[in-house]
């Protein structure tokens, strides 16, 4: 009998397969997977610049400087460049290829020199612009942050599960527009009549910090509530199951979740901002804090952030409401406001960080993305 002898080369999809992938420094595999990164983001900042009306985030596109974002995709561009050089240096050629290609044809576009298109109408558009962000900003920091000081220092960057975690971030910041459309309709069909003037005229004239503080109350103690009830069983729970389902915890866990969870959450904390009116200064400024905020809570970085842990939601209090461990089931509900937990008897906060993290086999959703999606729809009997 002979033995099977695995082969020592592995593809892409072998890699992508596998769902964890490991570099060893100056070996070339690391360039050639920021190469394909820097490809697909370069091509995607030339086709973001070709047509904006349908590519960009209107609440974005003020912002935009557009001579610097020309500079930045140049960046970008001679970065790919020299990646990939290294990586097929080094013998490296898939992934590179693939970035290289994503180079070559944005190239092909004009580059950082491309044609800004115009923008006539602000109707239907995905907000790629959100998601290249996320990716560039958030993303190269938190991956920084977690490589100087780990929780779990043997989690890769590319850790198990990371193929799948990426789908969610991409879909959710594509959609991120189509989400907030779909939770106003909602919120004006439903507690449209709630929304008094006498109310928002008076909470948007307060001192912009303690607006800012307000809107942090409030919609804390809505996402507390919808979270608590989201830990009852039943298909609240399969919907929010996907979301624990990850038993690696780092910066780009945070974006899994089922759509029916973004909708429902994302309305249902809308609504306090909706009928409290806050001055849009604040609403911006809230955006982006929350957006920072919740990767940070599921990033795998080690922090000692001892000194608000009374006050203030640290990483530690939401791995903790991660952790696949009894004695932490159902704990750490709200995500600003520490002491909300404390109030309502469910804060739990040891000393260190949990052993493991995700959720039992019988609630335990399948691996894929299209599998998790049907979740809660399954009865019970059906799971697995
Ligand atoms: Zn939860
Ligand atoms: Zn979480």
């Amino acid at each position: 009998m002979t033995q099977h002898v695995p082969s020592t080369t592995t593809t892409l999809s072998d890699q992508l397969k596998r769902h964890t992938i490991s570099f060893r420094i100056g070996d070339g595999r690391f360039s050639a997977w920021v190469c394909l990164l820097l490809g697909v983001l370069s091509l995607m900042g030339v086709l973001i610049f070709n047509y904006p009306e349908f590519l960009t985030t209107p609440e974005l596109r003020e912002a935009y400087n557009i001579p610097a974002l020309r500079a930045g995709l140049g960046a970008l561009m001679i970065s790919c460049g020299g990646f990939g050089a290294f990586a097929l240096l080094r013998g490296k050629l898939m992934p590179t290829i693939i970035g290289l290609a994503g180079l070559a044809i944005a190239s092909i576009m004009g580059g950082a020199d491309t044609t800004l298109g115009t923008i006539e109408a602000s109707g239907f558009y995905i907000g790629l612009d959100w998601f290249v962000i996320g990716l560039l900003v958030v993303g190269s920091a938190f991956v920084l942050l977690e490589r100087l000081a780990p929780v779990n220092e043997d989690q890769p960057t590319l850790r198990r599960e990371w193929v799948l975690d990426m789908k969610y971030f991409f879909i959710m910041h594509l959609a991120m527009g189509g989400f907030l459309v779909a939770s106003n309709a909602i919120l004006t069909a439903t507690v449209g009549w709630a929304r008094f003037e006498a109310v928002t005229n008076f909470v948007s004239a307060l001192p912009l910090p303690l607006q800012f503080i307000l809107i942090l109350l409030s919609i804390d103690l809505v996402e507390y509530t919808i979270h608590r009830l989201y830990h009852q069983g039943g298909f609240l729970w399969r919907v929010h199951a996907v979301h624990h389902s990850s038993e690696q915890m780092d910066w780009l866990a945070s974006s899994r979740l089922h759509f029916v969870e973004a909708l429902v959450t994302r309305t249902a904390t809308l609504a306090p901002v909706f009928l409290l009116g806050f001055d849009p200064v604040i609403v911006g400024i809230y955006a982006a804090f929350v957006s920072f905020h919740a990767t940070f809570l599921h990033a795998n970085f080690r922090v000692d952030l001892s000194w608000i842990e009374p006050i203030f939601v640290t990483p530690r209090h939401h791995h903790w409401h991660h952790a696949n461990q009894v004695e932490a089931y159902n704990k750490n509900y709200a995500v600003h406001f520490s002491f909300i937990d404390r109030m309502f008897g469910t804060l739990y906060l040891p000393d260190g960080w949990p052993e493991s993290y995700g959720v039992d086999e019988v609630d335990q959703p399948a691996h894929g993305f299209r599998a998790q999606l049907a979740h809660p729809f399954q009865k019970a009997n059906e799971i697995n």
